[in-house]
């Protein structure tokens, strides 16, 4: 069986350094919000580029405090609506209605997944203060017309870029310096991931970064004392461990991923089978490499059949979602469409051009 993810074979290859440094940990006796937190959130934020970094919990913890600092700094109130694509993963939504704000759901443009400019400009009302960029399956959105759109109307620019840690667009900026703050998440499937659930925020606003760092971690400002109401999402010591262990590697991992995405486009031919965009930069870092198919679940099958695992990123869009009821009488066609035939190959680092080339032939094959 090829499999969409190795993650064991993904986090073998950190062995010998994962358990030294582990020991040094243990040895440590210091588990949380220590010198392992500090030192990882300067190594991402030199990383992205970014003045700050913060460690939190998870990705969702991540976009949900970064909207609670704006709250409570007054650059956001409630019921103000967030501008955030259709087609995302629930979480970028959930943040958004978690903080009692209001999202308004975009429509991608069919070609990369992603929002652009003008299809906010669709969208957009005199409520709208903030769009919430999500850099779909890796792939960095527009982001200088939509910089350019925000800056014309004063509105906030946050991205979720939980799966496109690395994407650089060609003038060498990076995801999570490409907004005004940036939420992360480094659940183990992501481009850089823990073992377990961690997340980040960068910023090059100190006012920001300081309100996420306080909110973080109960609204305290110094120990027992408290500032804002506050959650506890830190990022563990641990895990902190294990990501700057990991994040040397984060560029060469991005640059497989990019050459079997390469492989994929150059080699998969099938009509039945439509290829991904991809303009051969390193703005995309293939968190998934996406196709679409009529009558998914055959060819899902069929792969299957052949030792091939598949997933589907995602099968139900948000606004059909129980969960998301007072959302489901929204009409979003060019979404709903694309979450009928998307089906995701496998892509990780770990995956060796063998593979790739019996899931090319074994898809080149099917009709
Ligand atoms: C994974 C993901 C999240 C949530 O991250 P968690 O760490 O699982 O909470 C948010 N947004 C997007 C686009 C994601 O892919």
């Amino acid at each position: 069986m090829i499999k969409f993810l190795d993650l064991h074979k993904l986090n073998l290859r950190f062995e010998a350094e994962f358990q030294e440094k582990f020991k040094q940990f243990l040895d440590s006796g210091f588990y949380i919000l220590g010198e392992q937190v500090t030192n990882f959130e300067k190594q991402f934020a030199n990383y992205c580029g970014s003045k700050y970094c913060i460690g939190v919990g998870n990705g969702l913890d991540a976009l949900v405090l970064i909207f609670k600092a704006y709250l409570e700094l007054g650059w956001l109130k409630k019921n103000d609506e967030i501008i955030v694509p259709a087609n995302t993963f629930i979480a970028s939504i959930l943040a958004i209605e978690e903080v009692g704000l209001k999202p308004i759901l975009v429509e991608p443009d069919v070609e990369t997944y992603n929002i652009s400019a003008t299809n906010i400009e669709n969208y957009m009302t005199p409520r709208t203060r903030a769009i919430l960029i999500v850099h779909l399956y890796g792939q960095l959105a527009h982001m200088k017309a939509i910089n350019a759109l925000a800056q014309q109307n004063d509105l906030i620019v946050i991205e979720d870029a939980a799966q496109a840690h690395g994407a650089v667009n060609n003038e060498g900026i990076k995801s999570g310096n490409l907004g005004h703050v940036a939420a992360f998440s480094f659940y183990p499937t992501k481009n850089l991931g823990a073992l377990g659930d961690a997340g980040a925020v960068t910023t090059n606003n100190k006012h920001l970064s300081d309100t996420i760092k306080k909110l973080r971690n109960y609204g305290s400002s110094s120990k027992y004392t408290y500032d804002h109401i506050g959650r506890n999402s830190r990022l563990d010591e641990i895990q902190a461990v294990f990501l700057s262990v990991k994040l040397k590697a984060l560029d060469s991992d991005n640059r497989k991923r990019q050459e079997i995405a390469k492989y994929y486009l150059s080699k998969i031919k099938n009509q039945k089978i439509e290829l991904p965009f991809y303009d051969m930069s390193k703005s995309h870092v293939f968190y998934a490499f996406v196709v679409r198919v009529k009558r998914r679940q055959e060819f899902m099958d069929y792969l299957e059949e052949n030792q091939i695992e598949t997933l589907v990123h995602y099968p139900i869009p948000p606004h059909m979602q129980k969960a998301l009821s007072h959302l489901n009488s929204l009409s979003l066609p060019a979404t709903e469409a694309i979450h009928n035939d998307i089906v995701s190959l496998p892509m990780s680092p770990v995956l060796t051009f063998g593979e790739v080339e019996i899931i090319t032939n074994v898809i080149n094959r099917y009709s």
